[in-house]
């Protein structure tokens, strides 16, 4: 098993964003894939500033195009404040990870954990309103020019993944270079590596 990534698979990962890399099954999965080697020193993070970041979530089905680009525009105008965005999201990353890493190992998530994405579920509410259409109601933020939007809405996306689990099919990478978590095609499916960039090699070796 590699315990790195190979000049060639650094070069997949820094490589624009693709609809037909987005494998895990979920966005929220796929925000937490956006770094490679969770248990590495040195991981590969491809979020490497707040207009990737827009680039991404236009990618992955979390903001239309036409928004994202405001958002890039006001990142450009407002760097120090979209760096700590910027922040903030991958602090919901790294969250994202531990909790659901823990559901996919059978476990109970951590309570301090489980407390930190309370605060992030919190800010996500504030952002949002409930709008009242001709015969239902929507859940829509309150504003698509706040530059933790991405975040919030990504927040409320994690809530609704987790209130589906457990589910067994959710699994992490067994690939110590990757650690990508990714959904099974089945509960007992012995699929041990996600097959993403860094494990598109070993998949058919499983
Ligand atoms: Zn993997």
């Amino acid at each position: 098993m590699t315990t790195d990534l190979s000049p060639a698979q650094k070069h997949a990962l820094l490589t624009d964003f693709e609809e037909d890399e987005l494998l895990a099954g979920h966005q929220v999965l796929d925000f937490i894939n956006t770094l490679t080697g969770w248990s590495l020193e040195e991981p590969l993070d491809r979020l490497d500033n707040y207009i990737r970041f827009a680039q991404w979530s236009v990618v992955a089905g979390v903001m239309e195009p036409e928004l994202a680009d405001i958002i890039a525009m006001k990142a450009s105008l407002e760097p120090e404040e979209a760096s700590q965005a910027l922040t903030f999201a991958k602090n919901l990353r790294a969250l994202m990870h531990q909790i659901l890493a823990a559901f996919a190992a059978g476990q109970q998530p951590d309570y301090d954990d489980m407390v930190a994405f309370e605060a992030f579920w919190q800010h996500s509410v504030a952002a949002h309103r409930l709008v009242f259409l001709d015969d239902h109601i929507e859940v829509q933020p309150v504003a698509f020019t706040d530059l933790t939007i991405i975040m919030d809405l990504l927040t409320r996306d994690a809530l609704d993944l987790m209130k589906r689990l457990p589910d067994k099919r959710l699994a992490v990478c067994g690939n110590e270079a990757c650690g990508w978590l990714y959904f099974k095609s089945s509960p007992r499916a012995k699929e041990p590596f996600c097959g993403g960039s860094a494990c598109a090699s070993q998949k058919h070796l499983a």
